[in-house]
């Protein structure tokens, strides 16, 4: 490491504290305009920022961009303003090195990376979205870092940059990140565009997106950032509404994620409630009950006392849910007393109920999880 890298990195990530971050990295940070080719050096000062963060105990997730940006130049189509279908082509191709250069750099540092390929409805489907998000939890609790991009080549929608902020604020609300820092080409937040206004704000911090933070961002037009603030102000509305903090900062130097939130400046979106109490009542409030489980007095004290709901515990299933649905939870007299995201179908389910989670996979054929509903998918009412 280069002096220069030591005094940057000297002392701890302003994030430091942060539990579970992800990093949002555009195609323009990663990837130089004229070649083609993947700023290596911008990315190994990362993985050192990123490894520096885990050293701290801070688990770490990248959504990266930039798959259409390496793969254009391998099909010749440089410069050239390529379709949709050449844009997905691309995509497929700039994976396979944008994923190798993740795990080549991070590699470094001993730092196992998974590749995650999503699209808006494994976010956004109950499903699917218990699936996404059990798999990223167990790469965390393994101690991998996922790089997570769309999955472009199957998505129907026109790729336009900036989808990548949205991507990423849907996954920092699907694994309760507690920050989400997205990396630009300008410092935060101004009251209006500073290339035109030279009176224009820096906005440090943001409680709450009203409409006048949105017009800051610059309407409908494409904003003042590579990706658009617009677009950057929509990810943040999402991830705030999910309990996340979200940092729009400068991120075109070396060793930004280090210094981002310390010695260098960004605009901070504070959100008002904790990513665990937002998710509780997104599960309590958004979700309409599919159907129902009985469970025993034993098992409602082990709720009343935090615990997760086992298969055993589940006197009867009731209604026609699907893996991921939400579920009530009634006592044996009928009263109801929360409400969960369960883990099996009603089929599977009633299968199980009242059996040791170690009889599941002697019973369904395949191993699912321990628990019923997890106590982090489970609401208690009143
Ligand atoms: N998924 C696109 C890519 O990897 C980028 C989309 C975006 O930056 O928002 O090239």
């Amino acid at each position: 490491m280069s002096a220069g890298a030591k005094q940057a990195l000297a002392g701890r990530p302003a994030l430091a504290g942060a539990r579970r971050l992800i990093v949002k990295i555009g195609s323009a940070l990663l990837v130089d305009e004229t070649g083609g080719r993947l700023r290596a050096d911008w990315m190994a000062a990362l993985a050192e920022d990123i490894a520096a963060l885990r050293a701290g105990g801070t688990e770490v997730l990248i959504v990266s961009s930039g798959a259409i940006a390496i793969g254009r130049l391998d099909l010749g189509l440089a410069g050239a303003r390529i379709k949709l279908e050449e844009k997905q082509a691309a995509a497929a191709i700039g994976q396979i090195r944008l994923a190798h250069a993740w795990q080549e750099t991070l590699a470094g540092h001993g730092i196992a990376v998974a590749q995650v390929l999503l699209t808006p409805g494994d976010t956004e489907q109950r499903r699917r979205h218990l699936n996404a998000r059990n798999t990223v939890e167990t790469l965390l609790r393994l101690g991998a870092v996922p790089v997570i991009n769309e999955n472009d080549t199957v998505g129907t929608e026109e790729i336009r940059f900036g989808d990548n902020d949205r991507l990423a604020a849907r996954v920092a609300q699907m694994i309760s990140a507690d920050v989400l820092v997205l990396l630009s080409d300008i410092d935060g937040l101004y009251t209006a565009d500073p290339r035109h206004n030279p009176g224009a704000a820096f906005v440090p911090e943001v409680n709450e997106i009203t409409p006048e933070v949105e017009a800051m961002a610059g309407g409908v037009n494409p904003g003042y950032s590579s990706g658009g603030m617009v677009t950057k102000i929509a990810a943040a509305k999402i991830a705030m509404r999910a309990g996340c903090r979200v940092a729009i900062g400068d991120g075109k130097a070396l060793h930004s994620l280090h210094a981002i939130g310390g010695e260098r400046r960004c605009t901070w979106f504070v959100p008002v409630a904790e990513p665990a109490t937002a998710r509780k009542s997104w599960i309590a409030g958004a979700l309409t009950p599919a159907g129902a489980l009985v469970v025993d007095d034993g098992a409602a004290k082990a709720l009343a006392g935090g615990k997760s709901l086992l298969p055993a515990g589940v006197a009867t299933v009731e209604g026609a849910f699907d893996r991921g649905d939400a579920v009530a939870i009634l006592t044996a007299d009928g009263r109801r007393i929360g409400c969960g995201l369960v883990a099996y179908s009603a089929v599977d389910a009633g299968l199980i109920a009242g059996h040791k989670s170690g009889e599941i996979e002697a019973l369904l054929g395949y191993r699912g999880r321990d628990e019923m509903i997890h106590r982090d998918d489970l609401v208690l009412d009143g």
